[in-house]
């Protein structure tokens, strides 16, 4: 048997021994060092003995020990101590990412700490071992298999709600939003005006013309059933809801949109997509699908296809902000909100060339809700695509109308991350987390609606800062006292209106 210090240095420092010492320490909070076992495997690692005899066995004894034919694997990896398992490991017996399918269900937290040090070891920076990373009481089992590989931890976010926002009569905790100057009008309605999930595969034939044929045939109603029928086989959820086609050169696309309960759906429809292709290709023998997604979806990349023809929840969220709030709780006017919007949302997106970035910051809270539900945080590339659109309303235009337009909120309530403890501990805060018991979606359906509404009032809320503090630069740039101080944006066009009051 070799000691740790004999074992790793030819010519060790005190402090090598010391940070040899920390790591196995940390390999082992529960026990401080673990005897090895004797050679029949008797002795388990809880059988402790004090730092000072600590030892590491020989590789060919781990293995002996590991590689035991008359017990599983799982039972040999208790008998060797954390600190052998990693040298199995770097050996190449032990492949790190398989690291808690051999440990079994009852020892994840273990796979997770030895493969933190593998990495930490193996990396340039050798922090990660030590890191303030967290690793420890989470519920791994939640995540294996589910929604990340290769754990080695978890990242806990700062969570705040804001609220409550009143969306479509209800009352909804919000996380960051301006809640008192929409609620003051009587909330947040929206209007679900789309809902599908997006598959495009690519598919090459041998010319355009076999192409063009099988274009025809998915376009006509012969062709749309069979897919339908083999799409639709996959999943109880799963309705196909349109197919859109396009052609470059000998290459076929197909945009296939289903809805998909109260998941995001990009498992379901993958699923489904696929069955469907198979039977196509008995129609078209010579096709060749290279690619389930072809970037037709489109799947967290920018695209206009995604704007025009929506994704996941296209949603409209709309408020009437009172006159007398906008003045007393936003500091603005209705007027110099609504020019500013035109002005930056509408026109300077537009010089920008945005497609879907008409907004002030939708991104914004929509990822923070993304992150606090579960959702896929890459998604946030289409699902904040956003046209803020502000107009004066009522009697004599004193009101604000504010709403948010977004064709592509990427949400669920099942699958993926949400199904992680905290995250349903918000999906239940809003009331929304599984399955919907009565109509599957609507669980989904509402959290999109929440998004939206709180998307607005983010919108709300810079806007109203920008605008206010255009108003103070002005108010600032002129005598208080001045009677009728001329607002800067004020066109010099004659007869284009009057200056604020400010
Ligand atoms: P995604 O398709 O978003 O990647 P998952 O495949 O992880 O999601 O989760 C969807 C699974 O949940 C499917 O197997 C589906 O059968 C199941 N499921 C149970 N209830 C529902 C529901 N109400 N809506 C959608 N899926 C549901």
């Amino acid at each position: 048997m070799s000691s740790i210090a004999q074992l790793h240095t030819s010519t060790f420092s005190i402090q090598d021994l010391e940070l040899k010492l920390k790591q196995v320490r940390l390999a082992h909070p529960e026990q401080s060092l673990p005897s090895p076992p004797s050679d029949s495997g008797s002795s388990s690692p809880q059988e402790c003995q004090p730092e000072e005899s600590y030892f590491l066995r020989s590789l060919k004894e781990c293995l002996t020990i590991y590689e035991e034919p008359s017990r599983p694997r799982s039972e040999s990896l208790l008998l060797l101590s954390d600190e052998e398992v990693i040298m199995l490991a770097n050996n190449g017996n032990i492949a790190t990412y398989a690291l808690e399918k051999l440990f079994g269900m009852d020892q994840l937290e273990r796979a997770v700490r030895i493969r933190r040090a593998l990495i930490s070891r193996g990396s340039s920076t050798g922090t990660l071992e030590s890191s303030s990373i967290p690793f420890e009481n989470y519920d791994y089992s939640r995540v294996l298999g589910a929604c990340c590989e290769n754990v080695v931890g978890y990242i806990p976010i700062p969570l705040g709600v804001a609220g409550p926002l009143t969306v479509d009569g209800k009352q909804y905790p919000i996380p960051m939003a301006t809640a008192e100057a929409l609620n003051a009008g009587g909330g947040v309605t929206t209007v679900l005006v789309g809902d599908g999930m997006t598959r495009g595969p690519a598919i090459d034939f041998p010319s355009a013309i076999r192409a063009g044929k099988a274009k025809a045939w998915i376009d006509s109603d012969e062709g749309h059933e069979i897919l339908r029928e083999a799409f639709e086989s996959t999943s109880r959820f799963a309705k196909l809801k349109s197919l859109k086609t396009a052609i470059a050169g000998r290459t076929l696309y197909v945009r296939f949109a289903t809805t998909t309960g109260d998941a995001m759906g990009m498992n379901m429809i993958s699923k489904g997509t696929e069955r469907a292709l198979e039977a196509m290709q008995k129609r078209f023998p010579e096709m060749v699908v290279l690619a389930l997604s072809g970037n037709y979806c489109t799947d967290k990349k920018p695209a206009a296809i995604n704007w025009i023809e929506g994704r996941g929840k296209s949603v409209v969220a709309e408020a009437v902000v009172p006159g007398h709030v906008v003045k007393t709780v936003l500091k603005t006017t209705v007027k110099d909100l609504c020019n500013l919007n035109v002005k930056k949302n509408l026109m300077g997106s537009a010089m920008a060339g945005s497609i879907g970035g008409f907004n002030a910051h939708a991104a914004n809270i929509l990822t923070a809700i993304f992150l606090a539900t579960g959702q896929d945080p890459a998604q946030n590339v289409e699902s904040s695509m956003c046209m803020t659109l502000m107009e004066p309303t009522g009697p004599d235009g004193e009101d604000l109308l504010v709403s948010v337009t977004m064709p592509c909120i990427e949400v669920g309530t099942v699958g993926g991350g949400t199904v992680l403890a905290p995250q349903q501990g918000v999906l239940d805060m809003l009331g929304v987390r599984g399955a919907h018991p009565q109509q599957p979606g609507q669980n989904a359906q509402t959290l999109a609606r929440i998004i939206a509404s709180a998307v607005l009032a983010g919108e709300l809320s810079l806007l109203s800062a920008l605008a206010a503090g255009h108003l103070i630069k002005a108010h600032m740039a002129h005598n208080r006292s001045q009677a009728n101080t001329p607002a800067a944006s004020v066109p010099a066009t004659p007869g284009a209106g009057l200056a604020y009051r400010v």
